[in-house]
């Protein structure tokens, strides 16, 4: 059953247009990614549909749960059930670990027990009085996961949860996605530039390039097809 159906999306900035007719479909349960090059769309498709100030959106529908984004304030679509992880991870750094949990609780109209997530990030518990500036890269990057979920949403969308970690913690981060995903039945939308990651955690892949899906494959086409990894992801 579908959970999130992104139907001939259109939407840019001022200094112009940057997708042109997106469609994405996405079952519950499903981890599917969104890959692309720097600068294909993603981030852009990622905040058009959480109903971000920008882009803009001029045209097309984007329904989560049966509810029509659109029409929905962008401070509502959490309470529906959809969270984003943007890049940059974007964590309060004054706050500690457990603060900034806390407060994500608070905001939130069902959350998990804090203590249910802490158990689900067992390195985030070591450190629950750590200030958030005072961790690493991959470290705020658990956090602003274990933030997104502590929330209980139906799905989450993550922008290149990898970028610019160490390898161990790619590895981590790959299967903190997995385990979200099997134990907690967290549909997730995964953005990456980074293939092994992309095929790592998610079954199926659409692929942007210059604001429009050119393919939608599975992890094996992905794997065996190195004409289409080459022109639209360059690896
Ligand atoms: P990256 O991996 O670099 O984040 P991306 O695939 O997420 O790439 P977007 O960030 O969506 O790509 O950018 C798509 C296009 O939109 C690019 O040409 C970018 O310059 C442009 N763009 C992104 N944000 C803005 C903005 N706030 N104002 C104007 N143009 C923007």
């Amino acid at each position: 059953m579908t959970l999130l159906d992104v139907s001939d999306l259109e939407a840019g900035y001022e200094t112009g247009q940057v997708l042109f007719g997106v469609d994405l479909s996405i079952d519950r349960d499903e981890v599917v990614s969104l890959l692309g090059r720097n600068g294909a769309g993603k981030t852009t498709t990622m905040r058009a549909i959480v109903g971000a100030d920008e882009p803009q959106i001029r045209g097309g529908s984007i329904t989560f749960d049966g509810h029509d984004l659109q029409a929905a304030q962008s401070y509502e679509i959490p309470k529906l059930g959809l969270s984003l992880v943007p890049e940059g991870r974007r964590c309060f750094s004054e706050l500690t670990v457990e603060e900034n949990i806390r407060l994500a609780a608070n905001h939130a109209n069902d959350p998990l027990d804090v203590a249910t997530v802490f158990e689900q990030f067992p390195e985030l518990n070591k450190m629950r009085n750590r200030l958030s500036k005072n961790m690493s890269g991959g470290e705020q990057q658990m956090l602003a996961i274990a933030r997104s979920l502590v929330a209980n949403p139906e799905m989450i969308l993550l922008d290149e949860p990898c970028e610019g970690l160490a390898p161990y913690i790619v590895r981590r981060i790959e299967s903190i996605i997995k385990e979200i995903s099997d134990d907690r039945n967290v549909t997730v939308l995964l953005v990456e530039q980074n293939v092994a990651v992309a095929m790592a955690v998610a079954d199926r892949h659409y692929i942007i390039d210059e604001g429009r899906i050119v393919d939608e494959v599975t992890t094996e086409r992905l794997k065996t097809d190195t004409e289409l990894r080459q022109e639209y992801l360059g690896v």
